[in-house]
C-alpha cells in the first residue's frame, strides 16, 4: 500500500488512540505507511502533545481555546504549527488528505466531517451523531467532492461489508447487533439507581463515556438505526434491533431469499478502522483472531421497550424525520451530561429526550425546516434542543 496522508479528527479519544495504534501495528509490520497531517483533540493536552511529538503532524489542534498556551508549552521547541478553537479544528479537516478518521464525539464532529466531505477525501466515519444530525447532506457533499463515506462503526462496518456481496436492491432486514450494556439484566427498579460509574462499565467495549452512557441507555442502538438509515438509504421498518450480549456478530443482512449475511469478529475497534483504512483492500495487521470454539456460544434476543425506552425514541424520530433526529441528538447530548455530572438519575435521560422531542414538535420546531443552509437549520435546532432538554433537567435536578 502506498504512503498516505492521514488525518485524526479526536485523536486523543477512544477511536482515535485506537486509530494511531493500529497505524503503530500495521506500519511495524510493514503493511501500512501514513503521514499525519493534522491531529487534533477536545481537552487532553498532555496526550494530544505526546501524539504529536510521535506522529509529528503538520498541524496540531486543540479545541478548547483556552488550552492553547499550554499546549504551545508542551510542544515548545518541536517545530510543529499549532492552533486552537473550533475554527481551527474545522480548518485542520480541510487540509489536504486522503483519509480523515471523523472520530470527534457528538455534534461537535458535524462541521469538521462536513469541512473534510467537501475535500474528496475518504472520511472514516466512528461521529455517528454528524449523520445522525445532517446525514443527507453529508453523504451527498462527499458524493459530490468525488470522495467516500466508510462507516467505522462496528455495526455499520458489518452491514457496509455484509452489502458487498449481493444487490443491495433485494434487502429485505438491516440486523443490527446489540450488547444490551452493562443493565441488560438490571430491573427498572435497580437502573433507577445507576450511578455514572455502573453506566459506563461496558462490558466487551472501551469507549469514551458518553458513547457507554449511550449503551447503556441503549440510545447507543437509536443513533446507530438513524445512522444506518441514512448510510445505506433504508426505512425505519426495515432495521431491527437484535440483542446478542457476546458482540461477536457485528451486524447482519437478510436478503429477500432468506439469506442472511453476518461479519463476526473479536470486539476490538482496530478492526472495523483497518477496514476502513484499507478498502476495499484488506490490511494485514497483528489483529487478535476469533476463536469461536473457545466461546462457545452466541446468545440473542429482542430488546425489552420498556426498560430501554431509547429504540422507540429514535425509530419515532426517524419516521417523523425532518429535524427530528438533530433535536433528539442535541437532546440526549444534554442528559447523558447531565448524568455525568449527577444532575439527573439514570432513567431521566430516556424521558428528557422524550419530553424534550414533543415539547419542540408542539411548538412545530420540527419540521423540515426553513429552506436554505440544512447545516445552519441543524445546528440552530441543536441549540434549540439543548436549551429545552436543559429546562426539563434544571426541572428534574430541582425535584430530586
Ligand atoms: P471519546 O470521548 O473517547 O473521544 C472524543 C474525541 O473528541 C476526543 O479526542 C475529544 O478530545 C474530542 N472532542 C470532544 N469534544 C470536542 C469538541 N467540542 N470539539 C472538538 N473535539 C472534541 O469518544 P470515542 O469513544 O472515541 O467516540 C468518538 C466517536 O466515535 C463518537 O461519535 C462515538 O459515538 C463513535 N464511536 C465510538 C466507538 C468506540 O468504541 N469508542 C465505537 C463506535 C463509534
Ligand atoms: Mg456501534
Amino acid at each position: 500500500m502506498s504512503r498516505r496522508r492521514v488525518t485524526i479528527l479526536g485523536s486523543t479519544g477512544s477511536i482515535g488512540v485506537s486509530t494511531l495504534s493500529l497505524f503503530e501495528q500495521a506500519g511495524a509490520q510493514g503493511s501500512a505507511e501514513v503521514e499525519i497531517v493534522a491531529l487534533t483533540g477536545g481537552r487532553n493536552v498532555e496526550l494530544l502533545a505526546e501524539q504529536a511529538k510521535t506522529w509529528r503532524p503538520e498541524r496540531v489542534v486543540i479545541a478548547d481555546e483556552s488550552l492553547y498556551e499550554p499546549l504551545k508549552a508542551r510542544l515548545n521547541g518541536a517545530g510543529i504549527p499549532i492552533a486552537a478553537g473550533a475554527e481551527a479544528v474545522k480548518e485542520a479537516a480541510e487540509m489536504q488528505a486522503d483519509w480523515v478518521m471523523s472520530a470527534i464525539v457528538g455534534s461537535a464532529g458535524l462541521a469538521p466531517t462536513l469541512a473534510a466531505a467537501r475535500t474528496g477525501a475518504v472520511i472514516a466515519l466512528a461521529n455517528k451523531e454528524s449523520l445522525v444530525c445532517a446525514g443527507p447532506t453529508l453523504l451527498e457533499t462527499a458524493r459530490q467532492s468525488g470522495g467516500q463515506v466508510i462507516p467505522v462503526d462496528s455495526e455499520h462496518s458489518a452491514i457496509f461489508q455484509s452489502l458487498q456481496a449481493a444487490c443491495a436492491h433485494r434487502v429485505a432486514r438491516l440486523i443490527l447487533t446489540a450488547s444490551g450494556g452493562p443493565f441488560r439484566e438490571w430491573s427498572l427498579q435497580e437502573m433507577a439507581g445507576a450511578t455514572p460509574e455502573q453506566a459506563v462499565a461496558h462490558p466487551n467495549w472501551s469507549m469514551g463515556a458518553k458513547i457507554s452512557i449511550d449503551s447503556a441507555t441503549m440510545m447507543n442502538k437509536g443513533l446507530e438505526m438513524i445512522e444506518a438509515a441514512y448510510l445505506f438509504d433504508t426505512p425505519a421498518e426495515r432495521i431491527d434491533v437484535l440483542v446478542h450480549p457476546q458482540s461477536i456478530i457485528h451486524s447482519m443482512v437478510e436478503y429477500e431469499d432468506g439469506s442472511t449475511l453476518a461479519q463476526l469478529g473479536p470486539p476490538d475497534m482496530r478492526a472495523p478502522i483497518a477496514c476502513a483504512f484499507a478498502w476495499p483492500d484488506r490490511l494485514p495487521w497483528p489483529a487478535p483472531r476469533l476463536d469461536l470454539a473457545a466461546i462457545g456460544a452466541l446468545t440473542f434476543s429482542e430488546p425489552d421497550a420498556v426498560r430501554f425506552p431509547a429504540i422507540g425514541i429514535a425509530r419515532s424520530a426517524l419516521t417523523a424525520g425532518g429535524l427530528a433526529p438533530a433535536a433528539m441528538n442535541a437532546a440526549n447530548e444534554t442528559a447523558v451530561a447531565a448524568f455525568l455530572d449527577r444532575r439527573i438519575g439514570f432513567l431521566d435521560i430516556a424521558a428528557t429526550v422524550s419530553e424534550t422531542l414533543e415539547r419542540m414538535e408542539a411548538r412545530g420546531e420540527l419540521g423540515a425546516g426553513a429552506a436554505g443552509d440544512i447545516l445552519e437549520n441543524a445546528m440552530s435546532t441543536d441549540r434549540s434542543a439543548r436549551r429545552v432538554a436543559g429546562d426539563i433537567v434544571a426541572g428534574l435536578g430541582a425535584s430530586q
